[in-house]
């Protein structure tokens, strides 16, 4: 076997982050699972619910016709193929609708119903004759303030006096003049400046302020801090809401300080589990042998679709070019690559157009591509100090929940240190994993 040293002490290109990447890297995983997601995220946990007042009933609807909202905006939620409500809609809708209005702190992951949630609180809540902003949502980035205006548009698809207006960078207008669109979404800096600096609105007037994505939004101390200083200038009577896909101790103390007296809703990731999975090794002496025992094997795997990890963006090319050469058609997903070309990577991948996904782990965390049912790790998922990484491991092959379709894990194994590994997750997860002879595959078929 050879030293396989080299590569371990790589991480993904990307090296240590600085806080700044970090919130990109967020940010954008954010964004990706938003292009890329076309159904809400089914999950079979119960919703915890916390009531500020427990002795007041809780409702919770499982039609949106029992939401008495607007026809507009009734017509508007099937116009987007909703039939009913999401499991976290299901009581966050009923208490964003509720007189008096009520605070809210939600945490689920992402794909679940948030966004759709507070965009019809906020149509909801809007006088169209009233030409001022009333409603007020702030976002971490320009692409996910963007984003959720869409989401605003579609659903206010038959309210047309409803206007919306986006405060994010490069929107220029003059000072002094007021804005008249009753729906304002933006990024904090900006939204900061049109409230104080601009004037161009005034926070006493506004009746929703929705702050999203709480979690990718603290990881900036400035978007924190111009977070509290907006929240600050709102009436008493203004209603807040926060969402997060994730609940750190830190996102809890934020939303404990933007958010008084709120009504806690939380919905728990679902675990995933490798009870559905069969794994495998592949013992190889180097990249290339890898690389033929990847051949080997790829009639086999790419009868479903098939993920495959490498740990540097290098081998991620190389292999790719390789694949390539052999006549293969695979999918390049590259931290090179912006976010669009990405989502545009994964979008054909999901429409099946690739049958195989190469990537690295950077690239791919976060996303969740649900149909893949074989996962390849060319090289074995390490921390950044190069030690086993159980979360990463489990991530990369694990499936959710009781509708987890069966599936499939290889790794190749080159070196001493990586079948030290490799023993790690079987140890840890306590599941045996089978060596693979790619000369006789009988085994996986
Ligand atoms: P989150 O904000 O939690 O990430 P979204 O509100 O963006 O979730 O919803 C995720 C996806 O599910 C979107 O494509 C959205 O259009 C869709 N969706 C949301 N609510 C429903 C629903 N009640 N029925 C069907 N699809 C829904």
């Amino acid at each position: 076997m050879e030293a396989g040293d080299a590569n371990l002490h790589q991480t993904d290109d990307d090296g240590d982050k600085s806080d700044e990447e970090e919130k990109e890297d967020r940010a954008t995983q954010s964004l990706l699972n938003k292009l890329i997601r076309s159904n809400v995220v089914n999950n079979t946990n119960q919703v915890e619910v916390l009531q500020r007042d427990p002795n007041s009933p809780l409702y919770s609807v499982k039609t949106f016709e029992e939401l008495r909202l607007k026809p507009q905006l009734l017509k508007g939620v099937y116009e987007m193929g909703f039939n009913r409500p999401s499991k976290i809609q299901e009581n966050a809708l009923p208490m964003m609708l509720a007189e008096p209005p009520q605070n809210l702190i939600a945490q689920s992951q992402s794909g679940t119903g948030k966004t759709a949630a507070f965009v019809l609180a906020m149509l909801s809540h809007v006088d169209p004759s009233l030409k001022w902003p009333q409603c007020l949502c702030i976002s971490p980035t320009y692409e996910l303030a963007l984003q959720t205006g869409k989401v605003i548009e579609q659903m206010g698809k038959f309210y047309p006096e409803v206007k919306l207006a986006y405060a994010v960078r490069g929107h220029k207008m003059d000072r002094g003049v007021k804005i008249k669109e009753q729906i304002v979404i933006g990024t904090p800096g900006t939204v900061l400046d049109w409230c104080v600096k601009l004037k161009f609105i005034d926070p006493k007037k506004i009746k929703v302020f929705v702050l999203d994505e709480a979690d990718v939004m603290i990881a900036t101390q400035g978007h924190q801090d111009q977070s509290i200083r907006i929240q600050r200038m709102l009436s008493k009577g203004c209603q807040m809401l926060l969402f997060s896909a994730t609940f750190e101790d830190s996102v809890w103390k934020f939303a404990e300080r933007v958010v008084p007296d709120p009504n806690i809703i939380k919905l728990k990731r679902e675990e995933e589990t490798l009870d559905t999975i069969k794994q495998y090794y592949v013992l190889c002496n180097s990249k290339e042998d890898k690389f033929n025992a990847l051949c080997n094997i790829y009639g086999a795997i790419t009868i479903a679709q098939a993920m495959i990890f490498c740990h540097t963006r290098k081998t991620a090319n190389w292999l790719a070019g390789q694949l390539s050469k052999e006549g293969h058609q695979v999918a390049l997903l590259s931290g090179e690559m912006v976010v669009e070309q990405r989502a545009a990577v994964i979008e054909r991948f999901k429409d099946g157009k690739e049958k195989v996904l190469i990537t690295t782990n950077v690239c791919a965390r976060g996303i969740d591509v649900e149909q893949v049912s074989v996962v390849i790790n060319f090289d074995l998922p390490l921390d950044k100090d190069g030690n086993p990484d159980n979360e990463t491991y489990l991530h990369r092959i694990g499936r959710t929940g009781r509708f987890g379709k069966r599936g499939l894990a290889v790794n190749m194994v080159d070196s001493q240190r990586s079948m030290e590994i490799l023993k790690t997750y079987e140890r840890h997860f306590n599941k045996k994993i089978g060596r693979l002879d790619t000369d006789d595959l009988d085994e996986i078929e």
